[in-house]
């Protein structure tokens, strides 16, 4: 198959899923470096879309993330008030007391939320930060440069067959490249990209490389490798 040709954008930061880890990390970047350049990518068609809990949230993060969360308007609306264990069967329900559950089944001081708007709401955060969100893109595959270093990622590439191959109406969507030697990627690392089998892929993270030539402060480096059988 010749080599198929793309456009590329430039970026200090790809983070691929605006799930809560992802956005997380946008905002935190933005908060140590409001010059940082992040797009987050996400393939749902809104950000919220492909959230599946309902939850009940720990707000510890969010405290820790943007402190006034209350004032901004986060959808954290229900407490929690009371705590019920059941046992379930055919024949009906027995309430379990509350003494013996560990300390993590108390769920005071917690929230019940979609976790859905929660996205929706720190996306928009995000964006009002100077954040990018891309969504209706999906990741589908890792860029090396010329030395096997990790340069980015390919996004929106649609019409693939089931056989992997274009089919006709095949887009081949963009690349979007971190810099030098650096590439982001998302909360959800889990078989996300065409990555050839046998390979092996090192690369110093990542989420927070982009920042290493402008502010050495804020690099949180770790060596990471994946072998892929
Ligand atoms: C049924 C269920 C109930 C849960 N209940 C609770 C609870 O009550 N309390 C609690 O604290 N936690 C709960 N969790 C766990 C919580 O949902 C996860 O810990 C949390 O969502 C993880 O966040 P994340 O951002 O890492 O990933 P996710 O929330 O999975 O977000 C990943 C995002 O990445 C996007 N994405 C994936 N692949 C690509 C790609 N190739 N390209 C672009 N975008 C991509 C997805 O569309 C998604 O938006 C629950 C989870 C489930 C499944």
């Amino acid at each position: 198959m010749a080599e198929i040709e793309r456009e590329a954008m430039e970026y200090d930061v790809v983070i691929v899923g605006a799930g809560p880890a992802g956005l997380s990390a946008a905002i935190r970047l933005k908060q140590l470096d409001a010059d940082c350049n992040i797009v987050v990518l996400e393939k749902g068609s809104e950000v919220g879309a492909h959230i599946l809990s309902g939850a009940v949230l720990d707000p510890c993060g969010l405290d820790a993330l943007i402190p006034d969360w209350k004032e901004k308007g986060a959808p954290l609306n229900v407490p929690v008030v009371e705590d019920n264990f059941y046992a379930l069967g055919e024949a009906g329900e027995v309430r379990i007391p509350n003494f013996p559950m560990p300390p993590l089944m108390s769920n005071h001081g917690n929230y019940i939320v979609s976790m859905g708007n929660v996205c929706r709401w720190m996306a928009e955060q995000a964006e009002e930060m100077g954040v990018e969100i891309f969504p209706g893109m999906a990741c589908s595959e890792i860029v090396y440069g010329d030395n096997g270093e990790v340069k980015g990622v390919v996004a929106g590439e649609m019409g693939l067959g089931a056989d992997g191959k274009p089919g006709p109406s095949y887009e081949p969507g963009m690349e979007l490249h971190v810099g030098q030697d650096t590439t982001a990627l998302g909360p959800v690392f889990s078989g996300l990209f065409r990555i050839s089998r046998g390979r092996s892929l090192r690369w110093d993270l990542g989420v927070f490389a982009g920042l290493s030539e402008r502010s050495p402060d804020h690099i949180l480096k770790a060596n990471i490798e994946f072998e892929f059988y």
